[in-house]
């Protein structure tokens, strides 16, 4: 029997308190206290909004965007333009984290405030999200918002709830060029209510037809070099884009190849000089977003959400895409533009969770936190009224658990590994054998979290309910291997 009793969970709660733990075991009371107190900015004047005035709300996912590929994150090359002027006028939150598990659970934590251990919409279980969870977008519906969704597929379909909530949700586009018109469409039909936008884009994703990473021109070869020499053009042993990098991982974990021979150093920088591309390309679609806003005049009150589900590994530990849990692909950007600018050009050195961010726009719009939600509101760290988080769990297999000084990784079959990420920041060296009580320490933390986490649904198979048309663009994305 899996599932936990109340007082499993209580112990569970009373042992994190133990250890130090904090809101992810037991915030939800915090957060809705937060939510009846409006922060004060500065200036006196209230963060957040009285029912009758809210602020449009945009939440924007720019799927497979490392964080350390963003300028205003400190990347050197001068990829995101766009994003570091919305920088400016936003939070920047230096030390955000993804709830693991990739694309379909993360999203599903991004729009419900849950950790994937509660919602359980995983590719490995296949399951939906249960309708008596209450989605942002019900939850912004039911103070008078009027909300819509337009997704880049992949995983964010309505095969798994993302619809619930949505007056109108289309799961039909893939990046800005599909989702921006009609988005800016339904914007501008006639409504006096206050309007909620939720964009996804797989523009950062890698591709499944030639190349791994496919932008239009001109921003495909932008760093691409001109004496590129490499022989991989996109394809190699009958495969291209996304199905040879999956293949290849595959091999790789069997230990039938090593991929840093696989590929030479100057064909992982090619992909990298591509990805780099798509990054450049989505800044710019971004910001003509951002104009689009501006001429409506949908900015300047407008809160506005800017977030990846994950990152991308290019070999640093040793394969491509985003199937491991190492920081280049559980860390990511994170930025809040507040309504009227509040606290704009702010950096947050807080560790901060996915599923913080439900709680938080529900806090700056005025409107309690539905029950159970476990992420908490991060304007009281904004405000300086709280530490944050001591730690974040990064949901799989293997799982993290990520403070602010140490990265602990576990898996099912494999002894753990510790890095210590003050002075590692690449998570290069495994201390683990040297540091036992850390791991031990952490590994308890770990448990307690776990045993707070019931997951709600039978597994089942996840390609049950999706049509062989879906099936096929998951897997060409990489995902759904065996
Ligand atoms: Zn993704």
């Amino acid at each position: 029997m899996s599932a936990l009793t109340p007082g499993w969970l209580a112990v569970a709660a009373g042992l994190m308190a133990l250890l130090g733990g904090d809101a992810t075991a037991t915030p939800a009371a915090s957060a809705g206290e937060a939510a009846a107190t409006p922060m004060e900015r500065a200036d006196g004047s209230p963060t957040t909004k009285p029912s009758g005035e809210r602020p449009p709300v945009i939440v924007i996912s720019l799927d497979t965007l490392r964080a350390d590929h963003v300028g205003a994150y400190g990347y050197e090359r001068d990829t995101t333009p766009n994003l570091d002027s919305f920088a400016r006028d936003a939070v920047l939150f230096q030390r955000a984290f993804t709830s693991g598990g990739g694309t379909l659970p993360a999203h599903m934590t991004l729009l419900t405030g849950l950790p994937p251990g509660v919602h359980g919409v995983t590719a490995q279980s296949g399951a939906v999200l249960p309708q008596g969870r209450v989605t942002l977008a019900e939850a912004l519906g039911n103070v008078g918002y009027r909300t819509a969704g337009f997704t880049g597929a992949g995983y964010v379909r309505r095969q798994w709830g993302f619809q619930q909530g949505f007056d109108r949700f289309d799961d039909e586009g893939r990046g800005f060029e599909q989702i921006l018109p009609k988005a800016l469409r339904w914007l501008d039909r006639p409504d006096p209510r206050p309007p909620f936008l939720f964009l996804h884009t797989l523009d950062i994703h890698s591709d499944w037809e030639r190349l791994p990473y496919d932008a239009p021109a001109p921003y495909r070869d932008r760093w691409v070099a001109d004496d590129y020499s490499g022989s991989f053009d996109g394809c190699r042993d009958d495969l291209c884009a996304s199905k040879l990098l999956a293949e290849m991982n595959q091999r790789a974990r069997r230990g039938e190849i090593d991929l840093a021979s696989y590929f030479t150093p100057e064909e992982v920088s090619y992909m990298r000089d591509l990805y780099d591309g798509g990054v450049a390309y989505t800044d710019a679609r971004f910001g003509e977003l951002m104009a689009a806003l501006r001429e409506r005049g949908l900015y300047e009150d407008a809160l506005i959400v800017v977030v990846s589900d994950h990152g991308e590994e290019f070999l640093e530990h040793g394969l491509m895409l985003h199937e491991q849990i190492y920081d280049e692909i559980v860390r990511v950007p994170l930025l809040v533009k507040l309504p009227n600018d509040a606290h704009a050009g702010e950096r947050v050195d807080a560790l901060t969770a996915m599923m913080d961010i439900l709680p938080t726009v529900l806090e700056v719009v005025g409107t309690e936190t539905p029950a159970g939600v476990v992420g908490a509101s991060l304007l009281p760290i904004v405000e300086g009224q709280s530490p944050g988080r001591s730690f974040v769990y990064v949901w799989g297999i293997p799982e993290k658990l990520r403070t602010r000084d140490w990265s602990l990784i576990r898996g099912e079959d494999t002894p753990p590994e510790l890095y210590d990420t003050v002075r590692d920041p690449s998570e290069k060296t495994n201390v683990a054998a040297t540091r036992p009580a850390v791991v031990h320490a952490l590994s308890r933390q770990l448990d307690a979290i776990k045993l707070s986490q019931t997951p709600p649904h039978p597994k089942k198979n996840p390609k049950a309910d999706l049509s062989p048309q879906v099936v096929d663009q998951l897997e060409a994305l990489g995902y759904l291997r065996e």
